[in-house]
């Protein structure tokens, strides 16, 4: 049987395992190892996604189930992104839900380790979530298909999507393909949705040459808010050093340059203000709204279209 969450549309047989090893096929149908058992469930400020043109100032519950559809070989979540674990507390869509309206969370968030490859559990939590009206939030590598992006489409209201790198950072360390990522951020854009974009940069492999490459391709393909995050020793990259602050900054300086509204650091001590999208004044958000217009900031597609 195939497998349509991701770009890589494994065939899995009876009893076999997809790539990310989390899909399975039993009783001829496609399975997930361990739907609803989650590796990680917490509230978090919005901007940890990072988001910060999505109802900024505000708490979100963010749900992860283990699995993941790349490779990276500096992965900052290994622990939940390649690895089984038995024994997970089960949560349903219904109990996730619940919990975020009971506790007046204003979002649920898909993130931490790779939701396409959970697309299910998502999807149906994402539909509960609407129908409770809540937002919803997926943080994703961004490998779609086109029936994921179809099927996530009406159903994710905010995404934040990692851009890598170039083709060849994608093929020899993510053991992934740049071009979905790219082609989905494009349709979602089209579609209306909220979309920032992470680059995790890592010094001595991220030059100024691809950031510069990338910020002029993801600024062609209508991207608004880039956040550039600093690299820390994880996984098999264990050996290399912290990026620092100086090559953040140089790094910030070229992304500049790309003519994006906003960019952001990340994992730094380095700040930028934030510009209201509404009223163009420096904000402090809270609960939402803008800190000086009072206006709700619910991404940069349609600002201020709910109250
Ligand atoms: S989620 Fe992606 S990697 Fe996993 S089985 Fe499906 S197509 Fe393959």
């Amino acid at each position: 049987m195939r497998c349509d969450f991701c770009f890589r549309h494994c065939d899995i047989s009876e009893g076999g395992w997809g790539w990310c090893n989390a899909r399975t096929v039993r009783n001829g149908r496609l399975e997930d190892r361990a739907y609803g058992h989650l590796s990680s469930v917490a509230v978090d400020p919005v901007e940890k996604k990072p988001l910060y043109l999505f109802l900024p100032g505000t708490k979100t519950l963010s749900v992860a189930m283990e699995g993941c559809c790349l490779d990276c070989a500096f992965c900052q979540n290994h622990d939940i992104s390649r690895s089984h674990h038995d024994f997970l507390p089960f949560i349903s869509p219904h109990d996730a839900v619940d919990y975020a309206v009971e506790n007046g969370i204003p979002s649920i968030s898909f993130t931490y380790s790779e939701p396409l490859v959970w697309q299910d559990y998502a999807a149906e939590t994402a539909t509960l979530a609407k129908e409770s009206g809540l937002r919803t939030i997926m943080v994703t590598n961004g490998e779609f298909s086109e029936e994921a992006l179809t099927r996530l489409l009406p159903l994710i209201d905010a995404y934040n999507i990692d851009v890598k790198g170039d083709e060849g950072f994608y093929r020899d360390i993510c053991r992934g393909e740049l071009s979905p990522v790219l082609d989905g951020i494009e349709r979602i854009i089209a579609y209306g949705s909220h979309v920032e974009v992470t680059t995790l940069l890592i010094e001595g492999i991220h030059t100024e040459a691809m950031i510069g490459m990338l910020g002029r391709t993801l600024k062609d393909r209508g991207v608004e808010a880039w956040h550039l995050t600093r690299f820390f020793p994880a996984f098999r990259m264990i050996d290399r050093r912290a990026t620092s602050e100086r090559f953040l900054s140089m790094m910030l300086e070229s992304a500049d340059r790309s003519g994006i509204r906003y960019i952001f650091p990340g994992n730094s001590r380095q700040r930028r203000l934030l510009l209201c999208p509404i009223c163009q004044k420096e904000t402090s958000p809270v609960n939402g709204r803008c800190s000086e217009c009072g206006s709700l900031i619910e991404g940069l597609s349609h600002p201020g279209t709910l109250s």
